[in-house]
């Protein structure tokens, strides 16, 4: 999946609305210090339902709505992703050309998940990212000083790496969730025979 486009509205440095095309090839964001680079990362890290407030670099979520002067303090932060879709999408979202996942904070502390403008949940998100390397811990992401770590990593976090490059995460959620169906079933199966031997 690739990205197209990054939308930001009152999240942390943007109270205007900003869109920054990714056209095919290499894009690169330049700036003085403290114009907004990383910012941008993190909104993107956000969107892709990033949890950790510290990876996220603040201290509380209201942190994460814009709280500058400018005159205006917007309602909600909102950061929108804009992909092609190539066919990697899960099945419900395959035949459409591009898929919108968007991120919304209110001032009241509530919050949303978006997919093509339908209220989702974070798993929705998770799961729509697996196997593409464009989640918030995923091998598409690398921070400053992070190049290193492949080589700290226990063989779990090695192997988790390794699934996602190739492409069997999804297979790997779905085989554990098909496990946990069973589980339920098996139970349910045991429940129903007990009742029925009390009939009996
Ligand atoms: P450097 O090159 O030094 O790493 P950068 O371009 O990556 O800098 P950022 O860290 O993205 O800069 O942006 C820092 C700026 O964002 C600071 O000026 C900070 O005040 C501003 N900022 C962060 N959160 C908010 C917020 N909630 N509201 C308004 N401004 C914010």
């Amino acid at each position: 999946m690739r990205i197209k486009r990054l939308e930001i509205y009152g999240f942390k440095s943007f109270p205007y609305r900003v869109v920054l095309p990714f056209p095919p090839g290499i894009s690169a964001i330049v700036g003085p210090n403290g114009s907004g680079k990383s910012n941008i990362v993190d909104a993107l890290r956000w969107v892709l339902g990033e949890q950790s407030l510290k990876r996220l670099r603040v201290r509380a979520a209201e942190e994460l709505l814009f709280a500058g002067d400018h005159g205006r303090a917007p309602a909600f932060a909102e950061v929108r992703l804009v992909l092609e879709n190539d066919g990697q999408a899960p099945e419900s979202l395959r035949d459409l050309p591009e898929i919108v996942v968007a991120r919304r904070l209110y001032r009241s502390g509530e919050s949303e998940f978006l997919i093509n403008n339908r209220a989702c949940r974070l798993k929705d998100i998770h799961y729509l990212f697996l196997d593409t390397g464009v989640h918030p811990r995923g091998y598409g992401l690398i921070d400053q000083g992070e190049v290193g770590k492949f080589l700290e990593w226990s063989p779990e976090e090695r192997r988790f790496f390794l699934e996602e490059l190739a492409g069997v995460s999804r297979y790997r959620v779905n085989r554990e969730e098909s496990r946990r169906n069973l589980e339920r079933t098996r139970e349910n199966l045991a429940r129903v025979e007990d009742l029925l031997a009390e009939l009996e």
